[in-house]
């Protein structure tokens, strides 16, 4: 996968901006971060952009499919650069600590519903809970 933030930009027909490099280069170290997360990262090296300015560039990245957003319940958005593959997620129930889970079966949807209702399924989004093992390991040492 190329993560040249530029290369990006040019591939997919949208303008090269100092804000969408840097979004792009905030995402490629920080997967499945907020916007609050992503401005604070962004502001590092461009100091004037607004959170405004840096939720208008994720919701371009993800019209055009450079980004995906995921909404797991009780989270703010988070968006990630991995687009495309269907992959899932397993999410810490006590830090929210994100991970990604591959597809079940490579290619989307790995899931066949039990009733599609007519829908033609083009995607399967999962979640699955569970504590991580920073937190697993937190919980047995206060038990202790
Ligand atoms: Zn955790
Ligand atoms: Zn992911």
């Amino acid at each position: 996968m190329d993560l040249d933030a530029r290369t990006m930009l040019a591939d997919s027909g949208l303008r090269i901006t100092a804000p969408r490099v840097a979004v792009i280069d905030a995402l490629v170290e920080m997967p499945h971060a907020a916007a609050d997360a992503i401005f604070a990262k962004v502001s590092e090296t461009l100091p004037r952009t607004s959170l405004q300015a840096v939720y208008n560039v994720l919701g371009d990245l993800a019209t055009h499919g450079l980004a995906r957003r995921i909404e797991p319940a009780g989270s703010p958005a988070l968006y990630e650069l991995r687009v495309g593959d269907n992959h899932h997620h397993v999410v810490c129930t006590h830090c929210g600590k994100v991970a990604d889970v591959d597809c079940s079966v490579g290619h989307a949807p790995c899931l066949t519903p039990s009733e599609t209702h007519g829908f033609a399924i083009a995607e399967a989004e999962v979640t699955y809970w569970g504590v991580c093992t920073e937190c697993r390991e937190a919980s047995v040492a206060t038990v202790h």
